[in-house]
């Protein structure tokens, strides 16, 4: 039926206009973006009513709090920012459709120069902020539309050519398939699978925490490695376990996941269980590896609370901190100690 309603739309643009104005509902919004997927006509007959997150040089036009407490995508509209993309067409890439069923686009702008770039900020109350900084500042909603925004900008740019026979590839006008021009294979964005894990021991009172050479002073997060091709998310788990601290897991359970642009990850996080015994770290990939007890995670999700910039802006005492909010490990570590039931973690999150 919702099909219908869309060709209707399409020959008769008022009735768009009518059917916007209510809102469409999860399923009615998932068929569309479908359809604007497959279906090159109709995607670009809606970019010029479509909504854009803009980024410069990689990095996302963010809007400036000055309170800092209510930092958001800056939504541009077409007029706002053809100017400033003369082969939006072309380039941008589709990313979702709003919960009034706006379409909802990004586009790369490339190096613009220094006074042309101020202006757009000044227009629009906004800074191209560092992706990285951006991912922690905007909702857990929006940090994935960031999320597969660069992704899928980066997936272009990155597969001009085909990887099976080497020719060139041309993108469908959502940006979300790239067909060869040589022997016809049609190429996907995709992620890359990580399991994410937070082990504690079988009576729950404790909990391993590990540090890798790159993460800021005092902080320490869960055990997370990349699934190797032919593994399950389990065996994933098991596996980066035994080699980072050398211990065996067992009861591992899926909790929630999440999306991250570092390279284009799916963040499967999940619990498991080890015998509170001695951790053997690998040096190779951690600088240390503690079990930790309930009221010193406690103490550690408070600092990162109530200052959520620890991260970014040093931590001289070297106190311990967790990931902030924005981070899946985050919320493996805060509702085990909560003790939330696993079942229930996912709507605390989303
Ligand atoms: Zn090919």
């Amino acid at each position: 039926m919702y099909y219908s309603i869309i060709s209707k739309c399409n020959r008769y643009p008022w009735i768009l206009n009518k059917y916007v104005t209510r809102g469409l509902s999860y399923v009615e919004r998932v068929r569309f973006l479908q359809r604007l997927k497959e279906e090159d006509r109709t995607c670009l007959s809606y970019v010029p009513s479509g909504k854009f997150l803009a980024y410069c040089r990689s990095k996302p036009l963010i809007r400036v709090d000055e309170a800092n407490t209510d930092k958001a995508i800056v939504w541009l509209a077409y007029s706002e920012i053809k100017n400033y993309a003369p082969d939006i067409l072309q380039t941008s890439v589709l990313l979702d459709v709003a919960d009034d069923g706006t379409p909802r686009y990004s586009v790369q702008l490339g190096e613009l120069r220094d006074p042309v770039k101020d202006k757009l900020e000044d227009e629009t109350s906004g800074v191209f902020t560092d992706l990285r900084a951006a991912l922690f500042m905007v909702t857990w909603r929006e940090a994935h539309i960031l999320s597969r925004a660069n992704c899928v900008l980066m997936w272009n740019r990155n597969t001009a050519f085909c990887g099976k026979c080497g020719s060139k590839t041309e993108r469908n006008a959502a940006g979300y398939s790239r067909k060869c021009t040589g022997c016809g294979m049609t190429h996907y964005p995709s992620s890359n699978p990580v399991g994410i894990v937070l082990i504690t021991d079988k009576e729950h009172e404790n909990a391993i925490l590990v540090r890798q050479p790159r993460h800021p002073r005092g902080m320490y997060s869960c055990i997370a490695g990349f699934s190797d091709i032919g593994e399950s998310l389990e065996e994933t788990v098991r596996r980066e376990v035994a080699e980072e601290v050398g211990l065996e897991a067992t009861d591992v359970r899926y909790i929630a996941s999440q999306h991250w642009p570092f390279p284009g990850s799916l963040m499967t996080g999940c619990f498991a269980v080890c015998e509170k015994e001695e951790l053997s770290i690998d040096p190779n990939e951690l600088q240390d590896a503690k079990w930790f007890s309930r009221q010193e995670i406690a103490e550690a999700l408070e600092r990162i609370k109530h200052n959520p910039f620890l991260r970014l802006r040093g931590n001289p005492s070297e106190e311990l901190f967790v990931p902030p909010p924005g981070a899946i490990a985050y919320h493996l570590i805060k509702h085990w100690y909560l003790r939330t039931p696993a079942q229930e973690i996912y709507h605390h999150i989303y």
